[in-house]
């Protein structure tokens, strides 16, 4: 199988060459020239496997320049049961609201308890032999900018991973006490933190600047090093996504929740267009799913491009309680536009200019068509998804953080809307402890609020009794390992001299 840029067709490549390169050198993405096809028989057969034999499979028919070992090798060390915390890494919880089934595909079973640990856990073994293949002998060196959640997804995937370095940077009033702890406390001998005096986009400048410094370059050369991404638009990352929605179906079936061949529908709280994506992706393998939710909070960019088919990236920002989706542009979507289109790379392309210049596209009347057809598109605000929050508990004792409840609460909207009861899985993205405060305002909103972030876990967890996942819980009494703080002009500096090469 090859892959081509999104944005020139005749850039065409190997999948070890889209996972080393992470974007096409025309700023396109890599895509698949086609997809596998699952017949009955394909799909019956994995019935009978677990998510690991699951993941081997679709693996298997993407990476067509991967052997079997190299592919069982990553499967094996990415999904085990001590990282995701159980045999199954994505396992469905079943549960309802106001009378309506809802199966939630929990992905926050990871090492750091948000669905980012389903890509970021295996793409560190996809990129190392991804390099071998194309850049044999070298060390990958991983940069990153975080506003939070991503930097400590990678540094646990990239942790003690043979021939590999990560830095992250992260602003030094930029993310929360908790996810600070988190990075700082980072264990590995080939992983380092530190902050930098300035905002989220300072560092996003300083790290893609000295990406783009060819001395910089050149010394990591010298010292067989060079530099890599494991930034969310790599295939490496979009991928592993595709498999949980087949083992999700999968589950579905052996659960008896609906027979093999009927249709599902998938909810997914989006941000930048990932998550979901992957499950259009599924589809196209044969996957039976009938709508695709799209779940926006009051960054409604999405909502409005699904129903109008304009993209207008020009609006107010706003900051919500589901941080993770507060995204004005969704990379993405280029790739669903490409396909939608026919394979077009020259509207695409014309698409993503206008998007960079203006801030705005609007798509052409036989793309509109196929998304009004399979996409619903809606969105709520913070309000709606605390009361979300707090009726799905007080319902049904389940409880759910801030994105998973965006989602919930487009579902009820579509539901109300269409009248479509088709079955719908439901992406699940991160442990209601991870965002302790805005989850224990909605389920005692007249509860005293404790004062560190520490001690609101410890509250939750005494009025809802959900055990509190393991990684979070283990954090409070880890000592910190990383303390700089640099300026962002020092960042070349810091990154050459933590690589040992000045
Ligand atoms: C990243 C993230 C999202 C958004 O996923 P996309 O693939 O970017 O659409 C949603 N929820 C959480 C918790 C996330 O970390």
């Amino acid at each position: 199988m090859l892959y081509n840029s999104t944005q020139n067709k005749n850039e065409v490549v190997s999948a070890a060459q889209a996972i080393a390169q992470g974007i096409s050198k025309d700023g396109g993405l890599f895509v698949p020239q086609e997809f596998p096809k699952y017949d009955e028989a394909t799909l019956k057969a994995l019935l009978k496997e677990d998510y690991r034999g699951r993941a081997k499979k679709v693996f298997s028919d993407f990476l067509t320049d991967f052997t079997e070992d190299e592919i069982d090798d990553c499967v094996t060390k990415a999904y085990t049961a001590e990282k995701f915390d159980g045999e199954n890494p994505a396992p469905l919880a079943f549960t309802s609201l106001g009378g309506k089934e809802l199966n939630i595909l929990e992905l926050w079973h990871g090492p750091t308890c948000a669905f980012k640990d389903m890509a970021l856990q295996i793409l560190p073994h996809l990129l190392t032999k991804s390099l071998k293949k194309t850049y044999d002998g070298k060390d990958a060196v991983i940069l990153v900018a975080t506003s939070g959640d991503t930097g400590k997804a990678a540094l646990e995937g990239f942790k003690d991973v043979e021939h590999t370095k990560i830095i992250v940077f992260y602003p030094v009033n930029g993310v929360s006490p908790m996810q600070k702890h988190q990075m700082n406390t980072q264990e590995g001998g080939n992983v380092k933190v530190c902050a930098i005096e300035g905002n989220f986009d300072d560092a996003q400048t300083g790290v893609k600047r000295i990406f783009t410094t060819p001395e910089v370059a050149e010394k990591l050369a010298e010292n067989n090093m060079l530099f890599s991404s494991a930034n969310s638009i790599n295939w490496g990352r979009l991928l592993p996504q595709i498999v949980y929605y087949i083992s999700a179906y999968c589950d579905m079936v052996n659960e008896g929740k609906i027979a093999f061949g009927d249709k599902i529908n998938v909810v997914v709280p989006t941000g930048n267009f990932g998550n979901i994506l992957a499950s259009y992706y599924a589809s196209l393998m044969g996957l039976p799913i009938n709508k695709f939710i799209c779940a926006s909070n009051a960054n409604n960019v999405l909502t409005d491009f699904i129903n109008t088919g304009v993209y207008d990236k020009n609006r107010q920002f706003f900051t919500t309680m589901s941080p993770s989706m507060d995204i004005l542009v969704s990379s993405n979507l280029e790739r669903l536009l490409y396909k939608l289109s026919g394979n077009d790379d020259k509207a695409t392309n014309e698409w993503m200019t206008a998007l960079k210049t203006v801030g705005k596209y609007e798509v052409s009347d036989d793309v509109k068509a196929v998304i009004n057809d399979k996409f619903f598109g809606g969105y709520c605000d913070d309000a709606q998804t605390q009361a979300t929050i707090s009726k799905l508990f007080e319902d049904n004792n389940y409880l759910c953080d801030t994105h998973t409840a965006v989602a919930v609460n487009v579902y009820e909207q579509y539901v109300e809307k269409t009248g479509d009861n088709t079955p719908a899985v439901i992406a699940s993205t991160a442990s209601p402890y991870k965002f302790s405060k805005s989850v224990l305002q909605a389920v005692a909103p007249n509860a005293e609020l404790p004062e560190t972030e520490f001690d609101m876990v410890d509250k939750l967890n005494e009025l809802t009794g959900m055990a509190v996942p393991a990684p979070l819980a283990g954090l409070k009494d880890k000592t910190a390992r990383f303390s700089d703080v640099v300026k962002s002009e020092e960042m070349q500096d810091y990154v050459l001299k933590s690589l040992s090469i000045k």
